[in-house]
C-alpha cells in the first residue's frame, strides 16, 4: 500500500507554485516555475531531472539558501518563514560535495557544535554527549572529534555532513545529490545508512539525485523534472511500470544496466537541454521529444492526473501509453 496513503491528510511540507527567477542580462532564467509538491511524515519524495532541470534550485529555495520570487512554502499546511529558528530546526540539508559545505579552518566538534550552540541547545557537557552520540550514529569514534575535514576520506566527510544536517534533529532533510561526489563503493553505504536513520527518527526525506537506481530504491514516490517544471510524478512502483512522459521513458532508457549480456536499445534524448533564459514556447520538450506534433509547439500540456496519484504533462500520453 502505497505510504502516502497512510499518513495524515496534511503534508508536512508543500510547495504551492514556488518559482525561482534569477535575472541576468535583463532576462529570466525561470529555474523553479511553478512547482508544487507534498511530502508526507516519514516519506521519500525523490526528484529526478538532468542537470539544469532546478532540482537542487527548488532544494535550495525550500531551505532559504535562495530568495524564492513567488509561491507558497507551507509546514503542516502554514505558510512558514524560513529565517525563523523554529523552520532552521525542523528542515534541514545534506549537500552533495562533503569538501566543500564543511569549514576546512573548524574541527568536527565546532562544525557540530556551532549550530546547536546558534541555537541555545544544552550546556556545553550536554553538547558533547549530543555530538558524541551523533558521530557514533554515523559510524565515526569519539577520538575523530578534534581532527579537521581534510583528515577524513570523502565517505567520512559526508557522515559528517549528515550528523550536522541530523543533530538538530529536524523532521524534513533535504538530501541534494548526497551520494554523487562519493566513491561508488560507499554509495551504498550512506544510502543505507540514510535509511536507517529515517525510521530511527521518522524523517521525511526531499531525495534530489540523477542516479536512477539510487533514486528507485530510496524513493516512496518520484517527480520528474524537466527546465523547472514537474512533467511526471506517481508513486515509484507505478512510475516504474508505467511511465507515461516520453521524457520520463528516454531518462530511464538510457539508465545502465548491470549485466555484461545486457544490449542497450535506448534512443536517448536527442539535442541538449534549452536554455531556461529561453525556453521553448509550448511544451518545453518539444525541442526534444521524438513524439512532438504541431500541437505540441503552440500549447503547454496541463499537469493532469491520470489516475489516484500519477500526474503528467504531455498532450500525447494517452496515445503513447497504448
Ligand atoms: Fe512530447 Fe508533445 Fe508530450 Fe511534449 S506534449 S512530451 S512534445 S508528445
Amino acid at each position: 500500500m502505497n505510504k502516502r496513503l497512510k499518513q495524515a491528510d496534511i503534508p508536512i511540507l508543500e510547495t504551492k507554485d514556488l518559482r525561482k527567477y534569477f535575472q541576468v542580462r535583463g532576462k529570466y532564467v525561470k529555474a523553479v516555475d511553478g512547482i508544487n509538491i507534498e511530502l508526507y511524515k516519514g516519506e521519500t519524495l525523490g526528484i529526478i531531472g538532468e542537470s539544469g532541470c532546478g532540482k537542487t534550485t527548488l532544494g535550495k529555495t525550500i531551505i532559504g539558501l535562495h530568495k524564492k520570487t513567488s509561491g507558497e512554502i507551507l509546514l503542516d499546511g502554514i505558510e512558514a518563514c524560513q529565517k525563523e529558528p523554529s523552520f532552521k530546526r525542523r528542515v534541514q540539508m545534506i549537500f552533495q560535495d562533503p569538501y566543500s559545505s564543511l569549514d576546512p579552518s573548524w574541527d568536527v566538534y565546532k562544525i557540530l557544535e556551532e549550530p546547536l550552540a546558534a541555537h541555545c541547545i544544552g550546556t556545553a557537557a550536554e553538547r558533547k554527549d549530543i555530538i558524541e552520540h551523533f558521530l557514533d550514529k554515523m559510524g565515526l569514534k569519539a577520538s575523530m572529534l578534534r581532527r579537521f575535514p581534510h583528515e577524513f576520506s570523502g565517505g567520512q566527510r559526508q557522515r559528517i555532513g549528515i550528523a550536522r544536517a541530523l543533530i538538530m534533529r529536524p523532521e524534513i532533510v533535504i538530501c541534494d545529490e548526497p551520494i554523487s561526489a562519493l566513491d561508488v563503493s560507499i554509495q551504498a553505504q550512506v544510502i543505507n545508512l540514510l535509511k536507517e536513520i529515517q525510521k530511527e527518527m521518522n524523517l521525511s526525506y526531499l531525495f534530489i539525485a540523477h542516479d536512477l537506481s539510487m533514486v528507485k530504491y530510496i524513493s516512496d514516490r518520484i517527480v520528474v523534472m524537466y527546465l523547472g517544471n514537474i512533467v511526471e510524478m506517481a508513486d515509484k512502483s507505478e512510475l516504474v511500470k508505467n511511465m507515461c512522459h516520453p521524457y520520463t521513458k528516454a531518462l530511464f532508457e538510457a539508465e545502465p544496466v548491470a549485466d555484461p549480456d545486457h544490449i542497450m536499445e535506448h534512443k536517448g534524448i536527442s539535442g541538449e537541454i534549452p536554455s531556461p533564459m529561453n525556453p521553448p514556447s509550448g511544451c518545453k520538450f518539444c525541442t526534444r521529444c521524438p513524439y512532438a506534433n504541431e500541437g505540441c509547439m503552440q500549447q503547454q500540456p496541463e499537469f493532469t492526473e491520470i489516475q489516484t496519484g500519477h500526474w503528467v504533462a504531455c498532450h500525447r500520453w494517452k496515445e503513447l501509453s497504448v
